[in-house]
């Protein structure tokens, strides 16, 4: 059976712990790897060999960090369809889903490889008599990431390029389920110059969670995975005096309104509602219809869609969607649909009795959508995480904007219209981190931010972009006198 490597200052290893994890291939339901769980004396040896590369490598100049990112991303680019390969085998998502996460993450890289730019300084002349003050960033030090399954590339890339170009040393702890992806990036990196200890990819469970929030030697961490988890690592973190950004679940509305073009909607709500399976942290999981009309006609365009999905395998290139995640993913949301039907949602479509032949043990569960879900329902309040969309139906812009406003989620939301006014306003008042104007997933690219709202995320900071550039370096401001000939005697006030 294959192990899964730890890769720490420069070296691939065998975790030498006695606890193990299982990493699935969710296509077939058969288990392709071990992945030790790493112990806390090589999590401890992993932030030792981070710190002592790191004052080396944040003193090398930016324009020097900026070359090893460039040949980073060349090799990024020629491995692609390797790394996409590993992310299909471990998570389920189609080649094609693979290939576009990657393109994402990428994008952090190329803007990573500006940094010689993005940590330029401010500079004022003259403050004083001969006095100057200049203001710059510089690297935290060690720095570490926790990041989810669902974007075992992507996710991690929001993180690590954008922590080592501005000069830091980073540990990252990826997903127990589908680890490789970014054992291919260690190797990558590695080629392309990196000095050993800067990257650092260690393996584990809640137990290497907890000892990196309380390591002292780790000075910030950036999470992304689901809300109680994210909550947990934000009080923990911040109570060790951590930085720390913890981005957390999420459920994402689309209004609908009676104006908007009908076969753009449906086709939004298609790709953002079932798309990698529902496994997005901005799929649209309720579609808000303004009027009952508009709701007819959507949920109308809507089920033949949804009966028709293409669901299978990676190695099916016809696929529109892949399996889910684990075989517990898989019963969570089966009961997720129990549930919905139980409480008196309309079942237009159910994913339920979805088989594949020749895919029988594989964690498949087909397109469901409901239609008539009301807000106390658990399908409306939870986030299922699945191939399941929701219909809530309003009666008018407020009250959609409302539903919106009284959900505890805050990550992103989308409005299909043609009325200028009615987007503007919603743009202007709703309370959601990321909002899309006849776009139904809005993720920031690389040279903007990505943050939700309320419940999505603990911190101060959004990722990647310029307020990664902020999470990862702190500010030095420098107020200094020359000639220091100029001759002042002693000043018991504030300079005049
Ligand atoms: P998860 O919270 O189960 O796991 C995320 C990370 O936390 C993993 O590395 C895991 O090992 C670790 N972890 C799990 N349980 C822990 C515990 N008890 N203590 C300490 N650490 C623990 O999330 P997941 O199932 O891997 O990913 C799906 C979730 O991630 C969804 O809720 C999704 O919305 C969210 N997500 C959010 C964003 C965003 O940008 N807001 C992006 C992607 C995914």
């Amino acid at each position: 059976m294959n192990v899964i490597e730890n890769a720490v200052n420069g070296q691939r290893y065998i975790s030498k712990s006695t606890r193990r994890g299982a990493v699935f291939n969710p296509a077939t339901g058969e288990q392709t790897a071990e992945l030790p769980l790493s112990t806390i004396d090589e999590l401890n040896a992993a932030v030792a060999a981070a710190k002592a590369a790191q004052p080396a490598w944040g003193d090398t100049p930016p324009a020097k960090r900026a070359r090893v990112m460039f040949r980073f991303l060349e090799l990024l680019n020629q491995n692609a369809d390797a790394i996409a390969n590993a992310i299909s085998a471990e998570h389920g998502k189609t080649h094609e889903d693979a290939l576009g996460e990657l393109a994402r993450g990428i994008e952090v890289v190329e803007f990573s490889c500006g940094i010689p730019h993005l940590l330029k300084g401010e500079y004022s002349r003259n403050v004083g008599p001969a006095i100057d003050t200049y203001a710059d960033r510089q690297p935290l030090g060690v720095v570490a990431g926790i990041t989810p399954f669902n974007f075992p590339a992507m996710v991690p890339m929001w993180m690590y390029p954008m922590a080592i170009a501005c000069g830091n040393a980073f540990i990252l702890k990826p997903s127990e389920r589908d680890p490789s992806a970014a054992m291919i990036a260690f190797d990558l990196f590695k080629q392309a110059g990196l000095p050993d200890g800067i990257f650092n990819i260690v393996h584990g469970d809640k137990e290497a969670v907890d000892t990196i929030l309380d390591h002292p030697d780790i000075k910030a961490v950036s999470f992304v995975g689901s809300t109680p988890i994210a909550e947990y690592v934000y009080q923990r973190g911040t109570k060790a005096g951590k930085r720390v950004q913890a981005l957390g679940g999420a459920k994402n509305h689309m209004i609908v309104m009676p104006d908007a073009d009908m076969d753009q909607a449906a086709n939004a709500l298609m790709g953002a509602g079932y798309g990698s399976a529902g496994e997005r942290c901005m799929a649209i999981s309720v579609a808000v219809p303004v009027g009952d009309e508009t709701a007819d006609r959507l949920v109308a365009a809507l089920k033949p869609k949804v009966e028709a999905l293409k669901i299978g395998p990676a190695s099916d290139a016809s696929a529109e969607m892949g399996p889910l995640i684990t075989q517990q993913a898989q019963e969570r949301v089966l009961g997720y649909i129990d549930a919905g039907e139980k409480a008196g949602a309309s079942l237009v479509v159910d994913g339920r009795g979805f088989k594949l032949q020749g895919y029988e043990n594989g964690y498949f569960v087909g397109g469901t959508l409901f239609d008539h879900v009301t807000p106390d329902m658990s399908i409306y309040r939870d986030e299922i995480f699945g191939p399941v969309l929701s219909v809530v139906r309003t009666q008018n812009f407020d009250e959609a904007v409302e539903l919106i406003h009284g959900h505890e989620y805050g990550n992103g939301t989308a409005i299909f219209t043609r009325d200028g006014d009615t987007a503007r306003a919603f743009a202007d008042k709703i309370e959601v981190g990321m909002v899309g104007i006849n776009v139904p997933i809005p993720v920031p690219v690389a040279y903007h931010s990505f943050g939700g709202w309320k419940r999505s995320l603990f911190g101060d900071h959004s990722i990647y972009g310029p307020e990664g550039v902020h999470f990862y370096t702190r500010l030095k401001t420098v107020t200094a006198r020359w000639p220091s000939g100029v001759k002042e005697g002693a000043v018991f006030t504030f300079p005049a």
